[in-house]
């Protein structure tokens, strides 16, 4: 579609804007009008769309992924342990991964999160190992073929075991290093403003894995090239007791004494955090990326949600790394949620229009964007579409309510800044068989490097 055509994606059999009951108009990469129920466009268009049997989503946003994992899925020595006894088991695996493993686990996760509705990705990449300098080049490279919307964050890990970190020194790199490759990174690929399809943001990885100094340069980096940080924060009771233990202080306070309590800040996780935590970050605007699969995996606990984003914290959806998941479906991911949330909170809180507000809206504030995660005219054309035509829908009575309720897992159409990405239910322009093939033998390579 060129720049002034216009689409008329018709009368959508339910839609999560109530005032677009009629769809919405496309202009270019760009929503261009909203439609009620039972109205026509202002102006006539060029082309329709007929979405009477599809129930229309702004495209989900994913906030926080470790594409490199779908390598280490259902790994046997990895399964039924908590986090640190799980990393430790991992990083000496994660030490042998190699380019080429990395471009196939990144095209594989990718598709995977178009495929469940998906239009933007972020990803948290911080294993840099001998044989992988260029990852996130690699990255870049990949979304940009596959027309993905991407978040790509630089992470960084400088702590290793023989300075009281997690990792073992062999995925561990210098601060310099690690800041040189950060700016490099920024100056090349990092596009601001409406529309961008590419963004970089500073991620050294957790506190346990990263020195004080890298945490303070890279908020300094951050301020001067005026790009996100983000990390993973307050996971687990065992990462408490190593700040108190190192650092003398919470998690939250030394984030905050590192320069990093703001609204450029997005954290993964953001479970232990006590009531006066939650108070701060909502007057900072630091964003959490809620992570219900992995969070439940691990056993790690329950990010407080409602409490965060009553306090103005941005809350966003994510299905966090594919050895902890092990899948990277965000409408999954939806229902994972919803269900989650019913644990803490009542049903009528935590209702499915809340968890599809926090995969598109919140998810999009976490990544510091107001283009995309809506229907607004102006916006992005991102767009996620899902028939109702499995057994698990059929029966169903509200069309909005079965993707979280049946468990939708596979969007029909998806469209990015204007560009169908998946049609019947399927990848464009991607061999799916030959890339689950190569991606499988990749992960049966890393594995037998140990
Ligand atoms: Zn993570």
């Amino acid at each position: 579609m060129t720049d002034t055509r216009t689409l008329w994606i018709r009368n959508p059999l339910a839609c999560a804007d109530s005032d677009a009951a009629g769809g919405v108009v496309i202009q270019g990469t760009r929503l261009l009008e909203k439609v009620a129920a039972g109205a026509q466009p202002r102006q006539a268009v060029d082309d329709t769309f007929d979405a009477s049997r599809h129930v229309l989503l702004p495209g989900l946003v994913n906030t926080h992924h470790h594409f490199y994992q779908t390598l280490t899925r259902a790994y046997s020595p990895a399964l039924n342990k908590e986090l640190f006894p799980w990393l430790t088991t991992l990083y000496d695996v994660w030490a042998n991964l190699d380019e080429a493993q990395l471009a196939l686990a990144s095209e594989l996760a990718m598709v995977e999160l178009l495929m469940s509705g998906c239009t933007t990705v972020a990803d948290h990449h911080y294993v840099f190992s001998g044989a992988l300098r260029d990852a996130i080049d690699c990255q870049v490279e990949t979304a940009r073929r596959l027309g993905v919307r991407a978040s790509l964050t630089r992470g960084s890990m400088s702590l290793g075991q023989d300075d009281g970190g997690l990792p073992p020194q062999s995925v561990v790199q210098d601060e310099r290093t690690i800041l040189d490759d950060s700016q490099r990174l920024v100056e090349r690929y990092h596009q601001r403003g409406d529309g961008a399809m590419t963004t970089i943001a500073l991620a050294p990885c957790s506190p346990f894995s990263v020195s004080r100094e890298l945490m303070q340069e890279s908020a300094r980096l951050a301020e001067s090239h005026d790009v996100r940080l983000h990390t993973h924060l307050a996971e687990t009771e065992d990462e408490t007791d190593y700040c108190q233990r190192l650092f003398g202080m919470r998690p939250l306070d030394y984030l905050a004494e590192c320069g990093w309590l703001s609204n450029r800040t997005w954290l993964a996780h953001g479970i232990h955090f006590n009531d006066d935590e939650i108070l701060r970050l909502g007057r900072a605007g630091t964003g959490i990326a809620h992570c219900p699969s992995s969070n439940m995996v691990l056993g790690s606990g329950m990010c407080r949600t409602l409490e965060l984003e009553a306090a103005g914290a941005p809350v966003g959806l994510a299905v966090d790394g594919s050895a902890s998941n092990d899948h990277s479906n965000l409408a999954n991911e939806m229902r994972q949620a919803l269900l989650l949330g019913r644990l803490r909170y009542s049903p009528g809180e935590v209702t499915h229009q809340a968890v599809i507000r926090w995969a598109t809206r919140g998810s999009a504030r976490c990544l510091g964007r107001d283009d995309i995660g809506g229907l607004e005219p102006g916006q992005q054309a991102d767009l996620a579409l899902f028939r109702l035509d499995e057994p698990r829908f059929s029966g169903a009575e509200n069309p909005l309510a079965a993707l979280l309720l049946c468990g939708a897992h596979r969007a029909d159409r998806v469209m990015v800044a204007g560009r169908w990405r998946v049609t019947d239910g399927k990848p464009c322009d991607v061999d799916l068989d030959s890339l689950m093939a190569r991606h499988d033998q990749a992960a049966r390579r890393l594995r037998s490097t140990l």
